[in-house]
């Protein structure tokens, strides 16, 4: 089989409901645009009909291909063995819950002609709960002043990224990752266009608040080690400003004489700073703990068998 113009990349987790009706809209307008192409899903442990129903469509459809993973490896890794196994000129991710809408694959496609490499997107009219939309904004800020990096909305996992962008991801070994800004990283010409954004169509966001929380600290702590630096920054004004503290209880101690009735206050004081504290090590923790997720130099996935690949 020859290359394909396209590879649309898309991970599954318990998606049964939503899988043929992705695609009904998914493969017209993929065909719509004339290129050859390959649609790879990987089932990321799913213990729904998913696996099921992605195999019948491999088998039904010229270019569908499956990776099946042994269990739940997250999306990112879900995404990441796909672009490893896709070898389409222009790579695609989309989510599976129709929340990203297929139809919107052209104006993608149009944009990397143009001479872009990453195709980010913005939703538009976003459909998710005020609580999410608002955890985002403060994610898409911090993120931005954190790393350096200049995008709107990483949460999109409406992409489009060139070849070599992803080639370059697949020279990544890195166990935790946020695949957007990964590729942000290597994008000699990124850009960001608005795209539609639909409520999830079937069943429930496969993001528990946990997960949630999992996922922006793999962003945050993945990307720059300004977290750190913040934090030993904030330790040596903190001791400064306590010497000084010290210093003003010294003087008062000669002009006033000892204060007593502060107790509580201090007490106040105390626990802010033990809560620093508790917060730095947690920051450093993170860290630590990735260091040694590398080190063990575990698989980062574990593939049970691909469906529709040649050879
Ligand atoms: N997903 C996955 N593994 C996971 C969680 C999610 O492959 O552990 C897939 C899921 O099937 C969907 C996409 O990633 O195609 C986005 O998940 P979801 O819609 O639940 O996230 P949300 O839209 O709530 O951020
Ligand atoms: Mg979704």
């Amino acid at each position: 089989m020859e290359q394909p113009y396209l590879s649309i990349v898309i991970p599954v987790y318990n998606e049964e409901a939503n899988l043929e009706h992705l695609m009904e809209r998914l493969l017209p307008a993929v065909q719509g645009t004339g290129h050859s192409f390959e649609i790879i899903f990987t089932n990321d442990g799913s213990k729904d009909r998913s696996l099921e129903i992605l195999c019948r469509m491999a088998e039904r459809n010229e270019g569908v291909k499956v990776i099946d993973f042994t269990g739940n490896f997250g999306q990112h890794m879900a995404i990441l063995a796909a672009f490893e196994a896709s070898s389409g000129e222009i790579v695609i991710t989309l989510d599976a819950d129709l929340q990203n809408p297929p139809e919107e694959i052209p104006r993608l496609i149009a944009e990397i002609e143009k001479g872009h490499d990453v195709v980010g997107t913005i939703r538009q009219q976003r459909q998710d709960s005020a609580f999410r939309k608002m955890a985002s904004r403060v994610v898409n800020i911090s993120t931005n002043k954190i790393t350096g990096m200049q995008m709107q909305d990483y949460g999109c996992m409406l992409r489009a990224y060139h070849r070599y962008v992803v080639d370059n991801i697949n020279r990544c070994k890195e166990s935790t990752t946020f695949i957007p800004a990964l590729a942000q990283t290597f994008a000699s010409n990124p850009t960001e266009i608005e795209v539609g954004h639909a409520e999830r169509a079937e069943g429930e966001s496969k993001y528990s608040f946990y997960k949630l929380i999992r996922l922006n600290f793999d962003l945050m702590t993945g990307f720059s080690v300004v977290p750190l630096q913040l934090f030993a920054l904030f330790g040596i004004i903190t001791s400064v400003m306590s010497v000084a503290f010290a210093l003003f209880l010294l003087i008062r101690r000669f002009l006033v004489g000892a204060e007593v009735e502060g107790v509580f206050t201090l007490f106040a004081i105390l626990f802010f700073f033990i809560g620093i504290i508790i917060m730095g090590i947690g920051i450093v923790g993170e860290y630590v703990g990735r260091i040694y997720q590398e080190v063990r130099k575990r698989p980062r996935f574990v593939v049970r068998r691909a469906y529709g690949f040649d050879e």
